[in-house]
């Protein structure tokens, strides 16, 4: 690097450099000051270093290098092992090192609001807590290895539908409880080095122009030092953007040095606000320095293999067992399921990895008995007759056994899209049926991404479930079936038996303009349990399994449940005790859950809410003690009025559960607070008393909660278009048909393509279209020729700057059309 000189902090032309991404993949470095650029990668599943700029061309992936492939989020939580996520990080760490990966993209934070959502596989949990302490402990491991972490996508960006221009609103409770949580717990305990802003709109404005987010609660509020960098196209209006709090824009696929220059200059980016900017990303890139002075540890790539299959081990979750598991061997056995032979070991999208060593379970299991039977039994193909039906109900009925897989076709669960509906595909069904019929000992494994509906949920002797499992996922589950390890993973989320059990049934994802939260706090287990109050007949047959549920092959028993007071005031802990034993003759993992229950009170609760959680590992005939501290704020709530977080008196159950629906001990405590609070019952009498019909019909309890009425946005394939319309927006103007036409020429007929690039293509915002080359001028006419402003639109190009408009206080989100090609 070469030597400093002049100025020790980024002038205002380096700042104007600074603001935006070198390409998709680099952040600026400054040779000036000695600080290199920061090469970034995704993602959560492992690395995806694309030697491709992503476009309209190669889609979101390109051609990527291979690299270990890690259980999806989604499983990886099920192990709710701390260590093991860090863990998973070093390993990670090392190996982006070792591929000069500077920082990941990783992990990701957001809520899993509905199975539906396209992207659930790559989230942790609908838990907060669970969310948060997983992605903490991923974020310590990696950059304990010198390579910095990126959380995404910040923040209430739960639906993959319309992603880059829905709105969530969502009342502050919920933000504050569910889906700011796993992000504050990240960051205090942490430290990440960047935020990743979300494409959606948080009650009206874009999460990457939101002040109050960025500056508010994530610098002010929470103590973040790093960088905000946006999500890859979310800068809505870059102005905006930088001075409401973001950093740097994502991806650098123009060249804004000028433009920025200017607004620097001319005072459209505040001089507080850049300079401000202009320090973190300074102190990032300084940061990148010295982690990267550390030498980096050796990377093996057989070693994290070895950990991608302890992952899968660690983490699947045996659902069922009517005592046909373990195997002993795959004698008499027999393997019916292209999964078996194809996995799909990650979903698609921006977290899709292109796996090192990809191992299938038929090869785990033909390792150990080279001729153990297989037959595909169904096509991925869904909608012709199956040729594999015969062949496979003939191996089964001469097989004692039947190890079956079952799962979401590939392609079916991906970034970009929402799944329709919770079904397995109808072949798969069928054949399920037609084994039965022959020989119910059917052990099912699970190879999808989000629940699905089990109708043969009463009929299966097994079932084990492994999510996408990465490339470990063939050797993980042979070892489990065998137990050459016990299974120890527990459900990270419900799994409702319909869809029409979700909380957000009826009404997710959103539509184009809005998705309402309507359940406000109440997401995932923390609405079954509470339904019981009003009805109890209609909980059991809501969830097949219910959050923190899974089953073990060891006898795992509790004793000496105590706590170390019966009353705690501001400030206190308790300290939560039990004696956990294995009486099994062979050791085994095992979770500790530990909830707490609140006593009807004037503020609404859940009936129960997850407080914290210890994995142990368990020798054979063995006994721990495990000890746990709740803290006093383990009882809050966030409370409206006095914007914080806030304890309500009253009697309290601190409960030990096998999962949130089956507690086996409970003590009780008081917990005494100065803090009083009107009740809202009549207001909201939903929020207080949930029932199995849901939230759809409560508008009126909605709008209390929010504070507001629900504004009712502009449909917006109607006219007057702007940068933020969709091209789906402006398909019928003669406008949008060149642009689809134009689409059509690179990359074929849209109907025959990629479901992920038909939505990626359909739901672009006009002002994105820069990520792929076409000026923001062009863009600013583009708008104005579908508004039909022909002139105006040619007169743009000839003489526009394309410069989007300073930010006028009083201007509300949406309503700057002019020249604006972010
Ligand atoms: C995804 C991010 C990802 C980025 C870069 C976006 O589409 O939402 O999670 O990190 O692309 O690939």
């Amino acid at each position: 690097m070469a030597k400093k000189r002049g100025s020790t902090k980024l002038t205002k032309r380096e700042r104007a450099e600074a603001f935006f991404g070198d390409g998709a993949w680099r952040i600026r470095g400054f040779k000036r000051l000695g600080l290199p650029p920061i090469r970034l990668s995704d993602g959560p599943c492992g690395l995806r270093v694309s030697v491709d700029e992503p476009s309209l061309i190669n889609g979101i992936n390109g051609n990527l290098i291979p690299a270990t492939c890690y259980p999806a989020p989604a499983l990886m939580a099920c192990s709710f092992d701390e260590e093991l996520l860090e863990e998973v990080g070093r390993e990670m760490g090392k190996e982006c090192r070792a591929h000069e990966i500077d920082a990941l993209l990783a992990p990701t934070c957001n809520i899993k609001r509905n199975p539906l959502c396209g992207r659930n596989f790559e989230y942790y949990s609908e838990d907060p807590l669970v969310t948060g302490k997983m992605a903490a402990a991923f974020v310590r491991g990696i950059q304990s290895e010198g390579v910095g972490a990126c959380i995404k996508h910040f923040a209430a960006n739960s639906q993959e539908s319309y992603r880059m221009v829905n709105n969530s609103v969502v009342d502050e409770r919920a933000l504050r409880e569910i889906y700011l949580k796993p992000f504050e717990i990240a960051v205090k305990e942490s430290d990440p080095w960047m935020v990743m802003g979300s494409y959606n709109r948080i009650n009206g404005v874009y999460a990457c122009d939101n002040k109050r987010l960025l500056d508010g609660v994530l610098r002010k509020e929470w103590g973040f030092k790093g960088v905000v960098i946006s999500d890859w196209g979310a800068t809505s209006n870059y102005i905006y953007s930088h001075n409401n709090g973001l950093d740097i824009e994502m991806p650098g696929m123009v060249n804004r040095k000028k433009d920025l220059f200017w607004a620097i200059s001319n005072g459209s980016i505040s001089r507080e606000n850049h300079e401000a900017s202009g320090l973190r990303i300074q102190r990032l890139l300084e940061r990148n320095l010295k982690a990267k002075s550390k030498p980096a540890e050796p990377f093996s790539a057989l070693n994290a293999h070895e950990l991608a299959v302890k992952s899968v081990v660690k983490s699947a979750v045996l659902l069922k067992n009517e005592g046909v598991l373990p195997l002993r061997s795959f004698n008499k056995t027999c393997i019916i399921g292209r999964f078996a032979d194809e996995p799909v070991i990650c979903g698609g999208g921006s977290s899709k990895v292109n796996p090192a060593h990809p191992v299938s379970f038929l090869e785990a299991a033909r390792a150990r008995k080279p001729d153990v039977p297989y037959c595909p039994g169904y096509d991925f193909i869904d909608d012709r007759k199956n040729p594999f039906l015969m062949e496979a109900t003939d191996l089964a009925s001469k097989s004692d056994k039947v190890i079956l897989f079952l799962g979401l076709n590939p392609g079916v669960e991906s970034e970009g899209f929402d799944r329709e509906d919770m079904q397995l595909p109808v072949e798969q069904r069928r054949l399920f049926d037609e084994i039965y019929a022959v020989n119910p000992n059917i052990i099912v494994v699970l190879n999808v991404g989000s629940p699905v509906e089990l109708p043969f949920l009463d009929k299966a002797a097994a079932i084990l479930l492994a999510y996408l499992p990465g490339q470990g996922g063939g050797e993980g589950i042979a070892k489990l079936l065998l137990n050459e390890v016990c299974p120890s993973g527990r459900l990270a989320e419900t799994w409702p038996i319909h869809l029409l059990n979700v909380p957000s049934f009826g009404y997710y994802p959103g539509p184009e303009t809005q998705s309402l939260y309507r359940e406000s706090i109440y997401v995932g287990y923390r609405y079954y349990v509470s339904v019981k109050k009003k009805d109890t007949s209609s909980i059991r047959p809501m969830v097949a399994f219910p959050f923190g549920f899974g089953l073990s092959y060891a006898r795992i028993s509790y004793s000496d449940f105590s706590l170390s007071k019966a009353e705690i005031s501001k400030d206190e802990k308790i300290t939560v005790k039990v004696d956990v034993s294995n009486r099994s003759k062979f050791p085994a993992d095992h979770l500790v859950e530990i909830y707490i229950n609140p006593d009807p009170g004037k503020v609404f609760r859940p009936d129960r809410y997850l407080a914290a959680f210890r994995k142990i590992h368990l020798e054979p005939e063995s006994k721990q003690t495990v000890i746990i501290e709740l803290n006093y704020l383990d009882f809050a709530h966030y409370d409206l009025a006095k914007k914080r977080l806030a304890v309500e008196s009253g009697g309290y159950a601190i409960e030990l559960g096998n999962s949130a629906m089956d507690i086996v001990s409970s003590k009780r405590i008081k917990v005494n607070s100065e803090d009083t609070f009107p009740s809202m019952q009549y207001t909201l009498p939903v929020y207080y008393t949930p029932g199995s019909d849901g939230f759809l019909s409560y508008d009126s309890n909605f709008e209390a909660l929010l504070g507001h009425e629900v504004v009712i946005e502009k449909d917006p394939h109607s006219p007057p278009y702007d940068v933020h319309s969709t091209i789906e927006d402006i398909s019928e103007t003669w406008i949008g048909k060149i642009l689809i036409k134009k689409a059509e020429e690179r990359i074929g007929s849209l109907e025959a393509a990629d479901k992920l690039l038909v939505r990626n293509f359909y739901e672009l915002p006009l002002r994105c279209l820069c990520m792929d080359g076409i000026k923001p001028k062009t863009i600013a006419a583009i708008v104005h020729f579908a508004n039909g402003k022909f002139i105006r639109g040619a007169l743009t190009i000839a003489f526009g700057s394309g410069r989007p408009k300073r930010q006028h206080k009083k201007k509300r989100r949406h309503e700057e059309t002019a020249e604006a090609g972010a």
